[in-house]
């Protein structure tokens, strides 16, 4: 029998991680344990050594904050403002979505297309965090990159990140909208995880993604292939002679997205599932 009026740090997790089983949050034991690391700051190991230690009382506000807004739906990666994506960490704020692990697909593709080229130049649109260019920028030493979002307030986050990151002095946040932000500069990559949720849909979508992820990182417009047409229409402007194209998609966007890329005159064109088994990503060749 536990003899102390104080909770040990486990029995403070695992009070945690009961409420949010009680409201159905599927990933309770992992969000129980990352809230109270975050306010303990503690790594994994830290916490798992300290579960016998008395949580401490100064503390407990500061989680009965957290597991609020926990328990009101928010994502765990929002409440804590960072992410993992691709082994690395990326911060968030209101302005960028969460990175999610399906959009690392574009980065293998990123890595396999460039690996041989010298010093590729790569440019992602819709850059939020950051967290596709930055990810390529992380794993191919020569290579620059641009990132470009309509939001001042996700570019300001993107750039926190690349400096965290020590990728600074290889990446540029642009403002503005699409290609419109670019001069007549050319890129052997052009990638991007545009808005792609068609307009009127967008109040199906989980609680978690509706509420608290920016709609303009959403919102496709009208049959959600808005950001789409636009870069089949320009991409090959801004890409060198066989540059590579990714776009990741909705599920159901692939046959659309492969038409809009071969009238535009893309070569190579193949639509990729994601582990799950949905169609998440379209890739294409300029052509040479
Ligand atoms: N490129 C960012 C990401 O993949 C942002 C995408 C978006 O805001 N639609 O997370």
């Amino acid at each position: 029998m536990m003899g102390s009026s104080v909770p040990s740090i486990g029995q403070v997790w695992r009070g945690l991680r009961d409420q949010l089983t009680a409201v159905g949050v599927p990933t309770a034991a992992l969000d129980a344990r990352l809230l109270v690391r975050s306010v303990l700051d503690l790594d994994t190991t830290g916490l798992v050594a300290s579960e016998m230690d008395p949580f401490p009382g100064s503390k407990t506000r500061d989680l009965q904050a957290l597991a609020a807004r926990r328990l009101a739906g928010e994502p765990v990666a929002r409440i804590r403002g960072v992410q993992e994506f691709y082994g690395l960490e990326f911060g968030l704020n209101a302005a960028t979505l969460i990175p999610r692990p399906e959009t690392e697909m574009l980065v293998d593709f990123g890595l396999a297309r460039l690996r041989a080229r010298p010093a590729p130049a790569i440019l992602d649109l819709g850059t939020g965090t950051g967290c596709i260019v930055l990810s390529l920028l992380a794993n191919i030493a020569s290579a620059r990159g641009v990132g470009i979002d309509i939001s001042t307030e996700a570019l300001e986050q993107a750039r926190d990140n690349a400096g965290a990151l020590g990728l600074g002095a290889r990446f540029e946040a642009r403002q503005g909208s699409w290609f419109s932000a670019l001069g007549d500069e050319r890129f052997d990559f052009i990638v991007s995880n545009p808005p792609y949720i068609a307009s009127a849909t967008i109040e199906t979508l989980d609680p978690g993604v509706k509420t608290f992820d920016p709609m303009a990182a959403l919102d496709g417009g009208a049959d959600g292939l808005d950001p789409y047409r636009i870069i089949a229409a320009q991409a090959r402007d801004h890409l060198v002679p066989g540059g590579a194209l990714a776009l990741e998609i909705g599920f159901d966007q692939g046959h659309m997205v492969n038409e809009l890329l071969s009238s535009a005159g893309f070569c190579d064109i193949a639509i990729a599932r994601d582990l799950a088994g949905h169609d998440r990503m379209v890739t294409a060749s300029a052509p040479k």
